[in-house]
């Protein structure tokens, strides 16, 4: 981290590669135990039925232990898609393979592995990538992505925490617990999977204390990754009908700045700041409005680190904040 401020996802990418790397985002239907009911039904508060995957990604997919030709063709045209477009416009030369819509553990493990090989074998991969939610893994499936890196792939999965505050857990319906998060998360580090942290600012019921006794419970944790994301209120949410009511709203940029800034300095050095701000599209969502853009984001932050000569890690070993 050479004059910079943070340990961003480009240098380690870089770092790693030295040749342009880039995720391919691909949707195989996975769908959420939190939406019990399918992609259709409420789950967390704030999800709504295309909230939680890429805008470029649109399949829904079954359960069922094979890979229907269907949702085969589907994976095709989307790899092909993403792919062209990598190397046509980033001259991408090293691909990741990103399971990211929805919870992407969530199936059988024989379903899984066959729709993960039949991905892997689509293209000349160099990582696994796959987000999910801690109620969606157990030993069976995190073996079956330790078996990956036998083969030679790094594997990474991205694990939802949003909050280390069981009872802001509870309040937007996460179904999942603090305690829920650890035992996947340990089970993770015990087989060697790499683990970025998902976090969200600005829950309801949760100001800079709230957020900055997540920031230090994950530090703590000491994980290869985070991820940072600012709370969006999508329309046809739970958490919709609260902002209308004047009981929620999506942080500011400027609010939203401050927490990162903060948030940053408490990590350690080694972890790799995955993502800085959320993505939605601006007609799907009630809140936030104004919120700049992700790269106008990311060069305010720098820009603003930069002039007040703080660092990531350099709140790391104490709780000045
Ligand atoms: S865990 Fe993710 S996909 Fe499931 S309801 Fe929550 S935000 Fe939506």
């Amino acid at each position: 981290m050479i004059n910079e401020p943070f340990y961003s996802y480009g240098s380690y990418l870089k770092k790693k590669y030295g040749v342009p790397a880039f995720r391919v985002g691909i949707d195989a239907g996975f769908s959420c135990p939190n939406r019990k009911s399918g992609r259709e039904s409420s789950g967390c508060t704030y999800c709504d039925a295309f909230g939680a995957r890429a805008m470029y990604q649109r399949t829904e997919g079954a359960l069922s232990d094979d890979v229907d030709v269907n949702l085969k063709k589907d994976i095709v045209c989307q790899t092909e898609k993403a792919a062209g477009f990598l190397k046509k416009r980033y001259k991408a030369e090293i691909f990741l393979l990103y399971f990211q819509a929805f919870s992407s553990t969530y199936g059988s493990t024989e379903h899984l592995k066959a729709v993960y090989d039949y991905a892997l074998s689509l293209q000349d991969y160099s990582e696994l990538i796959v987000s999910t939610r801690p109620d969606c893994l157990d030993r069976e499936k995190v073996e079956l992505l330790a078996d990956y890196k036998k083969q030679g792939l790094d594997v990474w999965v991205e694990l939802g925490l949003q909050s280390s505050n069981d009872a802001t857990l509870k309040r937007v319906n996460r179904g999942h617990s603090v305690a829920d998060f650890e035992k996947s998360y340990k089970l993770l580090q015990d087989y060697g999977i790499k683990t970025a942290v998902h976090l969200i600012f600005g829950l309801p019921g949760e100001g800079e204390t709230e957020i900055m006794q997540t920031c230090r419970y994950t530090a703590g944790l000491n994980p290869e990754g985070v991820k940072f994301h600012n709370l969006h209120i999508p329309y046809n949410t739970p958490l919709y009908q609260d902002f209308l009511k004047g009981k929620a709203d999506a942080p500011t940029t400027e609010e939203y700045l401050e927490w990162v800034i903060k948030a940053i300095q408490m990590m350690p050095e080694s972890t790799v700041i995955m993502r800085l701000t959320c993505d939605s599209r601006e007609d799907e969502r009630a809140a936030p409005k104004d919120f700049v853009k992700k790269t106008e984001f990311y060069n305010l932050l720098r820009t603003e680190m930069l002039k007040r000569e703080v660092f990531q890690g350099r709140l790391k070993d104490n709780n000045l904040l």
